[in-house]
């Protein structure tokens, strides 16, 4: 736990807010990431001094010396979570306490400051109380917010950390990620390249990892497939995670995840999942699966279901797998029953359909 620090927000609202209608529109076809609301937050944070000048102000552009750290060393990391407007009218967020923990392992990886967790959870609060009539209406619908944080000095020095840094949050509404029913997405093994080796940066949720990551999930798809399964980096055998999401392999009435070794990125939801699986009486559990135990489990039925799970999309069914020694199914190559079991019982949850036994909501107004 870092020390509560009480930020006080110089707030400065925008005199040019989208009206109802304009609002409305982006809601028709929110998309993801396309459209922002009309506020963020910006902290920054200078050597000695701390945090400070922390402001409420209209969305719009930075202006950023060309020397800027960031821009050369990419001494960046963000989080990802949601806003959902529940039924009872509430606007609620998951977790958030959660991403505020796992924001400062990324800093302190990255060398960077980390945020008191209260001030991290202010500053969603104030954004998302600011905007709330940007938190969509509709099922499956909601604001999706983006807390990041970047090196600001303008110096090109190699040798040390930037000695300040830029807070903000932003927030975009996001639509339901499958309106049109669930569709289960096909993985490309990748055998060319490695996200993360012991000692790196797979554990942080940093730019850096996602800029590597790109030319491998353009081979997905010059394959055929959605998206990209990373393997471990020394053998190339052992399945670490799916793209930006982790991802869970089901035998029967028993779930297994890959352990967090310190090379993929520690999921909220697949945490959250290890937990409502356990409520569910199924077994749930951490350990090391092979490409070779993912299709041979598919070829004698043992496996029935693979799924990835992250903010974004929730649950996302796996329903193929190919890589340079050919393909297969995963069971029928549809959704599985408990993949859509455990995705109903998180979104109940999310959007207070379902009781919230572990306290997980937090409420925001
Ligand atoms: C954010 C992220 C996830 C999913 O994390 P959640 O907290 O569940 O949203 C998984 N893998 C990577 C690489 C990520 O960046």
């Amino acid at each position: 736990m870092t020390t509560a620090q009480q930020l006080s927000y110089d707030v400065q609202l925008t005199g040019t807010a989208r009206t109802p209608a304009e609002r409305e529109q982006v809601f028709a076809d929110p998309g993801f990431g396309q459209h922002f609301t009309d506020h963020m937050i910006s902290v920054d944070w200078t050597e000695g001094r701390g945090w400070h000048d922390a402001r409420l102000m209209p969305y719009g552009p930075l202006t950023l010396d060309p020397a800027t750290s960031v821009f050369h060393y990419a001494q960046e990391l963000f989080e990802g979570m949601k806003a959902y407007r529940q039924t009872s009218g509430s606007i609620v967020c998951f977790r958030p306490y959660a991403n505020a923990t796992r924001f400062n392992r990324s800093a302190v990886r990255m060398a960077m400051p980390e945020l008191p967790e209260d001030a991290f959870v202010e500053s969603l609060e104030l954004l998302v109380q600011t905007d709330r009539e940007w938190v969509p209406r509709a099922e499956g619908q909601s604001l999706y917010l983006r807390p990041f944080m970047i090196a600001t000095q303008p110096a090109l020095g190699v040798n040390y950390p930037s000695r300040t840094y830029k807070y903000m949050v932003i927030a975009s509404p996001a639509g339901a990620y499958f309106a049109g029913g669930v569709k289960p997405v096909s993985v490309w093994l990748s055998r060319d390249y490695t996200r993360a080796a012991p000692g790196g940066t797979g554990f942080a949720k940093c730019g850096g990892n996602y800029a590597a990551a790109f030319v491998a999930q353009r081979q997905a798809v010059e394959n055929g497939c959605d998206q990209v399964v990373w393997l471990d980096a020394f053998e190339h055998r052992y399945v670490e995670e799916m793209g930006g999401m982790n991802l869970f392999f089901v035998f029967g009435d028993r779930l297994l995840t890959p352990a967090l070794t310190g090379t993929l990125l520690g999921g909220i939801t697949r945490d959250s999942l290890l937990t409502l699986a356990a409520d569910l009486g199924l077994t749930a559990e951490e350990g090391r699966i092979s490409i070779e135990e993912w299709r041979a489990g598919c070829e004698s039925g043992e496996l029935t279901e693979v799924f990835a799970c992250g903010t974004a999309a929730v649950i996302t069914p796996v329903g193929s797998v190919k890589g340079v020694d050919g393909g297969w199914t995963v069971g029928d190559g549809t959704p599985g029953a408990l993949t859509m079991r455990l995705r109903e019982e998180l979104m109940g949850i999310q959007y207070g359909t379902r009781p919230d036994p572990h306290d997980w909501i937090h409420k925001i107004c």
